[in-house]
């Protein structure tokens, strides 16, 4: 049978024409107020205090913030912007922004464009509009935004609206974060310190600035919007709550190895294009192993760049999706069955020397610092996993954390089998031996040596270190990476400032009191290191013996935000107060408890509106067709198939409504429940599971019912057409 609803997406002609190509370099940051225009449009004088400011995390004055606006004004007109909008990152969502006109009147019918520095300071948007965690009932609903001079300004176009995005800091009236930005640059100071502390320890020399720089991978799927729009489910919620598998799934692994598909390859292009101008380095494209799932990388940055950017590029993958009728999916786990979507984010340190301080050096001083910033991380890592797994915790990232394809919610790290034998040798005192060129000596006889390249790769842990940075891969695909870094930044910071502790007690000389040191500290620290397969049962039963935390579902892992040990740790390096950190605990709650709401609304929708009436038309037909021909073929005839079809038809529409309306009575009595944290749990275990099994009753009716007549595009058309 010709299935004609099925024909649209893979008949239409996306053809996208280019009258000329330019190279990259040519039109690079165009849409950035970057450091080379600042050269050109400002006065020598204002320029010079600017780049002290960025440079030197200085505040400028406001003489100097007049100039500047008036400069980017002039600038954001040539461009043809109309508004002005201070852009920021509200802690749900990815990024909010209030748009206000350049315009000043002058006269009775008359204006002109202005832009003050007080303008482009601060702003005030209405801070009740976005969540705040509690944070609002104690102080004031007031919120101000505050420009982050060490992002540019950048413009972003919309259909024909064109607005000057100024990079700010959200906060309260009282100074408290309601926003992802503030905490990152909080917890970039307080690495900064504890990193320089740490170097001078050691005698390193010329350091004036230690930051963390962040690469993430971002994974994504496209799929056809006219499949899109028909899908309630992905509309509302970014993933298809029902669906059955479809025949071919992943399992040829012909997606990633295969070429980019033109449409695709097209899309790509116009997504870096706008990437480029904004000065986003994209670098890296490819087919990622799930059908219609693709990844984009750009070249590591400052961490705060980074998260900005990775802001602009989910915005720009989804903005550009459209033109090319495509839809954006970002959800960590759209299709059942198929591998979801994360952002591995690449982590390292480096100095403002351009050193990767992850880096095994040249001379012994830099592979004995090397070793102190590695032990410190993953010290970190041991001693704060359950924090860690905290940052990556959402109602969608559930789905695909342990789900064989992603990291399990066990946090563990990959060292790689090299830097496992060189930990473990001197744990046991012993120096280890140089087996090939690259090896390097650290110069002194009780310390090991360390290779300069360490390239194997595990997929399958959380916590990889790949060379010279580690990789969290954990981080869900539409997540914000801002609180992930937040909490890296903040427990290396404090790990640091442990290991510094101890050596300055034990005094001595430095390179055998930093052996004597790591060799206690990894004897505590190495039940976190595992270099096997992260997705087996039995590692689920090893880290369970090792003490390591499993914690698989998002309200009982948020727990790990209010222990005294995450309010004390995130208070002490002033990078979130108790009661800021304790608005993130209920934020995220009251997400996971409304992202789960959503669907169980949903799935009541697609159940009552569009399968059980397309079922009930099915039965019909098959009822229709069983009396018709015993009436033409008399009662003898052979009509078993279609009775016992029609029969599991009849079962599965009792049962759909039957569950559906279970789940709706098990929602009903957790609204009466006032805790969000016991409200999250409940929710988690009763409802969660009950929508497994009404998915299930679903997918096999769609398994049994003509196609003409399933209300919703299926699995492989969605995958398969585009
Ligand atoms: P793979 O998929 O093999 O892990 P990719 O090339 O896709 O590698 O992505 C690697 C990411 O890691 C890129 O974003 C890259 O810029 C980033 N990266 C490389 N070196 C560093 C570093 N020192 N610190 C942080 N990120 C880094
Ligand atoms: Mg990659």
């Amino acid at each position: 049978m010709k299935n004609t609803k099925l024909m649209i997406a893979a008949e239409r002609k996306y053809v996208v024409e280019k009258e000329k190509f330019v190279p990259v370099s040519e039109y690079y940051g165009e849409d950035t107020f970057s450091n080379k225009i600042m050269k050109e449009k400002l006065p020598k004088e204002a320029y010079k205090k600017m780049m002290e400011a960025i440079n030197e995390a200085k505040t400028i004055d406001s003489a100097t913030a007049d100039i500047v606006a008036c400069a980017m004004k002039e600038w954001a007109l040539e461009k043809g912007a109309t508004h002005f909008a201070h852009w920021f990152q509200p802690m749900t969502g990815t990024t909010a922004e209030k748009h206000d006109a350049f315009i000043e009147p002058t006269g009775v019918g008359e204006v002109m464009e202005k832009f003050s520095g007080k303008q482009l300071v601060q702003g005030e948007p209405d801070a009740s509009s976005f969540p705040s965690g509690g944070i609002r009932a104690t102080f004031e609903a007031r919120g101000y935004t505050a420009w982050d001079m060490s992002s540019p300004a950048f413009i972003r176009r919309n259909g024909i609206s064109t607005t000057l995005c100024i990079p700010t800091a959200f906060i309260s009236f009282t100074g408290e974060a309601l926003d992802k930005k503030t905490p990152l640059l909080r917890s970039t100071k307080a690495l900064n310190k504890s990193a320089l502390n740490m170097l001078k320890l050691l005698g390193a020399k010329n350091v004036k600035k230690v930051f963390a720089n962040l690469g993430p991978e971002q994974e994504y799927f496209l799929i056809d919007r006219d499949h899109f729009f028909k899908r309630q489910d992905l509309v509302l919620g970014g993933r298809a709550i029902v669906g059955a598998p479809p025949a071919k799934g992943q399992e040829l692994e012909d997606q990633y190895f295969g070429s980019i598909k033109e449409r695709i390859s097209s899309y790509m292009h116009d997504v870096e294009e706008e990437l480029f101008k904004l000065a986003v380095p994209a670098k890296t494209r490819h087919n990622e192993v799930a059908p219609c799932q693709f990844e984009i990388a750009p070249v590591y940055e400052e961490a705060n760049l980074a998260v900005d950017h990775n802001h602009i590029v989910m915005d720009t993958l989804k903005a550009v999706s459209k033109k090319h009728h495509l839809a954006l999916l970002l959800h960590e786990k759209p299709f059942a069955g198929i591998n979801g979507s994360g952002k591995h984010v690449n982590w390292s340190l480096a100095d403002n020397n351009g050193n990767n301080l992850l880096n095994p050096g040249k001379t012994p001083h830099d592979n004995i610092q090397f070793l102190v910033f590695l032990i410190a991380v993953i010290r970190a890592v041991y001693k704060n996993a359950d924090i860690l797994r905290a940052s990556v915790a959402t109602y969608a990232n559930d789905h695909r954390l342990g789900a064989n394809e992603a990291p399990p919610a066990i946090i563990s790290i990959f060292l790689g089998d090299q830097l496992t034998g060189i930990l473990s040798n001197i744990e046991k005192g012993i120096v280890s031996k140089a087996t090939n060129a690259e090896i390097i000596d650290l110069g002194i006889s009780s310390l090991p040596l360390v290779s300069k390249d360490n390239t194997d790769r595990n997929r399958t842990s959380p916590f990889a270190f790949t060379g010279n940075k580690f990789e969290f891969r954990a981080v869900g695909s539409s997540q914000s990476i801002s609180f992930p870094a937040t909490v890296i930044n903040t427990i290396v910071a404090e790990s640091l400032d442990y290991l510094a502790e101890k050596i300055k007690a034990k005094g001595g000389n430095i390179n055998q009191t930093v052996f004597e040191i790591l060799k206690k500290e990894i004897k505590e620290i190495k039940p976190i290191l595992f270099n096997g397969d992260n997705y087996t049962k039995e590692w689920e039963m090893e880290a369970e013996k090792r003490g390591l935390p499993n914690y698989k579902t998002t309200p009982v892992a948020l727990k790990a935000l209010v222990t005294d040990k995450a309010l004390n740790l995130f208070e002490k390096y002033q990078v979130l107060s108790k009661v800021e950190l304790k608005s993130r605990h209920l934020i995220y709650l009251e997400k996971y408890i409304k992202d789960l709401e959503i669907e169980v609304k949903c799935l009541n929708n697609i159940c009552m509106n569009q399968v059980i009436p397309a079922a009930t038309i099915y039965q019909k037909t098959l009822a229709g067709a069983v009396n018709k021909t015993k009436d033409a073929l008399g009662s003898s005839v052979v009509l078993s198939s279609q009775v016992e079809i029609l029969k599991k038809i009849v079962d599965l529409i009792n049962k759909i409504y039957n569950a559906n309306k279970e789940i709706l009575a098990k929602v009903d009595a957790v609204h009466s429940v006032h805790d969000e944290q016991r409200k999250a749990e409940m929710l988690c275990s009763k409802v969660k599971t009950a929508m497994n099994e009404l998915r299930n009753y679903i997918d096999e009716l769609e398994s049994l019912m003509d196609d003409e007549v399933w209300p919703m595009p299926k699995f492989w058309e969605m995958l398969f057409i585009n």
